[in-house]
């Protein structure tokens, strides 16, 4: 099965400064007015994580059971409901 990755980006912590945009190797950032983010994209490499220079992303593995999701967040294991939930801190 092929990885899935969920992309958090915290919005309170974000400047859209577009470093992430030009850094993703797999184009899942877009920056206009509000910085877009297409989690199914993503091959979980954590650049934009690495780059971002106000540490507002977080990338998690998850992988998917059925309707359900399983993810894996450092070191513990939770269910979640979407695999793809793409934008935190609202
Ligand atoms: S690099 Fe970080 S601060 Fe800059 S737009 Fe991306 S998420 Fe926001
Ligand atoms: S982990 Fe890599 S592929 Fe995924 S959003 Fe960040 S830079 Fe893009």
């Amino acid at each position: 099965m092929k990885r899935k990755f969920e992309v958090r980006v915290n919005k309170k912590l974000c400047k859209k400064c577009g470093i992430c945009v030009f850094m993703c190797p797999k184009g899942v950032f877009s920056l206009f007015d509000e910085l877009k983010v297409e989690a199914e994209k993503c091959n979980g490499c954590r650049r934009c994580e690495v780059y971002c220079p106000d540490f507002a992303i977080e990338i998690d593995a998850v992988e998917q059971v059925g309707k359900e999701t399983r993810e894996e967040t450092r070191g513990e294991t939770r269910e979640v409901k979407h695999a793809e939930r793409a934008v935190a801190g609202e």
